[in-house]
């Protein structure tokens, strides 16, 4: 059923997922593995995928619609180095889509228009810079503070070197972005050595929630998941909504799952993940994980039931 046709969409969605329909919902589009910064932890930039073009990307959003997928989050790599990015919005949007866009943030933000932007922080100064590129972090805040206007929201993966910095980045980036998203690194093979451990995430994720009490700074996560992290580690594969996301890769292949499943095996044991965690908690109706799944797609609260 398109959006429009039965106004309450979620609540339609919801209820025929409690009878056992399992359409994703939103699709995450990898529409190139390529980067202009190459992260040591990061594994994406590493594959050696060639990148479908903007026809076929049409068609792979065509098909994912029709898949019942209502929300588009594009990502690389750093998706704003595609020339067609701007093309590919437009398409997602008139298929009734809401767009979201990943990005490192090195690329003005004027130059597209999603629904909203996640913009992938490191830490603040040279924490980000380690990693990134020397400069990186300048032209990020510069990019921000030119861009006041536009949705956007700051997504902090959290590992051995930038867990300490948390309070900083929260207070560095409550005024530049409409809110702070902490989650954490899942253990890769790749990245293993610097990701924390289940108890160590579950230490950090009360410390967020010890922050978050305070009121002075925007965190956007919700209590529903910081509470659930490290917990019920053991049966995490069975609880995860990964079945909610239809991954199109770059050269448009599709899966249903989880993203992790793209690089090699799950070890659902050892993870946290935000996106999935406050899923779970949403599809438990739990009020605040709807509210950061709202905030996090730039939804107006009238949108979450009156979707055109
Ligand atoms: S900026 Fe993001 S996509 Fe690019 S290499 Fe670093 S972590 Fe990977
Ligand atoms: S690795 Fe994490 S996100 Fe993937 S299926 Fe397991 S619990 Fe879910």
């Amino acid at each position: 059923m398109r959006p429009g046709r039965f106004k309450p969409y979620y609540l339609y969605r919801f209820l025929r997922w409690k009878i056992g329909d399992r359409s994703p919902l939103t699709a995450v589009a990898k529409i190139t593995n390529k980067c202009n910064l190459q992260c040591d932890h990061c594994p994406w930039w590493k594959r050696d995928i060639e990148d479908a073009n903007t026809q076929e990307w049409f068609t792979a959003l065509e098909l994912a619609r029709k898949r019942g997928v209502i929300q588009l989050i594009i990502e690389g790599g750093e998706p704003t180095l595609r020339e067609d990015l701007e093309v590919l919005i437009n398409r997602a949007k008139a298929l009734g889509m809401l767009v979201m866009v990943i990005t490192n943030g090195t690329v003005d933000l004027a130059k597209f228009h999603p629904d909203s932007y996640w913009i992938s922080v490191e830490g603040v100064g040279e924490t980000h810079d380690k990693n990134r590129k020397e400069g990186v972090f300048d032209r990020l805040v510069d990019n921000l503070n030119k861009n006041r206007d536009v949705n956007k929201t700051t997504c902090v993966t959290l590992h051995k070197y930038n867990v300490s910095e948390i309070e900083d980045i929260a207070s560095f980036f409550s005024p530049l972005t409409n809110g702070i998203w902490f989650n954490f690194m899942y253990p890769y093979e790749g990245s293993k050595d610097i990701a924390l451990s289940p108890p160590e995430q579950k230490q950090v994720a009360e410390k967020i929630i010890r922050l978050k009490r305070t009121e002075k700074y925007d965190i956007i996560n919700s209590y529903s998941y910081l509470r659930s992290v490290g917990k019920s580690m053991d049966k995490k594969r069975k609880h995860c909504p990964s079945f909610l996301t239809l991954l199109i890769d770059v050269d448009t292949t599709m899966r249903q799952g989880c993203t992790v499943e793209q690089i090699e095996d799950c070890k659902c044991e050892l993870c946290n993940a935000g996106c999935y965690g406050e899923l779970a908690q949403a599809m438990k109706l739990k009020p605040d994980a709807i509210n950061f799944l709202k905030r996090t797609m730039g939804l107006d609260s009238h949108k979450l039931f009156w979707l055109n």
